[in-house]
């Protein structure tokens, strides 16, 4: 199963990529976590897309699309993955596709996970990341069991820069200005699934399970 989640920042698609990841036993790529990684080792990469991460900017193409498609030469792709905050534009759309053709892989299925401004809002500026594990906390929404802290590894738990509300503003209007291109280049390969995702999120994941299910037979019940 090769999965894209396409939506605006806040839409889930982490939350959603790695739940999935763990049901299909699936890879999950997330070019937002590849490059912070980047980011926190100080490699040349991290150095150039930090500037423009700060700022809610895209990252520049040639950046992002060599990253991807290093990942994606690993092996454990070959079964299948869950790709999350990639594609961001029409160019990285076709880069994808071209990197696919190459390892002679395709997408499956194109989840739009489709949010409104005041949910969007409300889901980053609460956000809180764990600093060792990644996993995703939320002051109201889902809040740690101690302030603070990761319940799952105990590591420590920070509000990403991106994540304050006037960088928040600008990643919505970047994404805006380029989603409409995205959903017609998938709609046009009828790879495209529009899904509601104010709605509550294990109800958004198991609609996600289902439309994968009909793409692949293995995992029809
Ligand atoms: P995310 O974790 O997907 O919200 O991404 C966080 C930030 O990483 C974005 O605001 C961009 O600055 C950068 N980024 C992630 N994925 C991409 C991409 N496909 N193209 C360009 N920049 C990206």
């Amino acid at each position: 199963m090769k999965i894209v989640l396409l939506g605006p920042p806040g839409a889930g698609k982490g939350t959603q990529a790695k739940q999935l990841a763990l049901k299909l036993k699936l890879p999950h790529i997330s070019t937002g976590d590849l490059l912070r990684k980047n980011v926190a080792e100080g490699s040349s990469l991290g150095k150039e897309a930090s500037s423009f991460m700060n700022k809610g900017a895209l990252v520049p193409d040639n950046l992002v699309n060599q990253m991807l498609a290093l990942r994606l030469k690993d092996p454990d792709v070959k079964k299948g993955f869950i790709l999350d905050g990639y594609p961001r534009n029409i160019q990285q759309a076709e880069e994808l596709d071209n990197i696919l053709k190459k390892l002679d892989l395709g997408i499956d299925a194109v989840v739009y996970l489709d949010t409104s401004d005041k949910v969007i809002i409300q889901r980053l500026s609460g956000r809180l990341v764990c600093k060792t594990c990644g996993a995703n906390f939320h002051t109201t929404n889902m809040p740690p069991k101690v302030k603070g802290i990761c319940d799952n590894c105990n590591g420590e738990l920070y509000q990403r820069i991106d994540d304050k509300e006037e960088t928040v503003k600008k990643r919505i209007e970047v994404y805006k200005k380029e989603v409409s291109s995205l959903i017609d280049y998938y709609a046009a390969k009828q790879k495209l699934h529009r899904l509601d995702a104010d709605l509550d999120a294990t109800v958004v994941l198991n609609k996600i399970i289902e439309l994968s299910a009909a793409h692949n037979d293995s995992l029809k019940v």
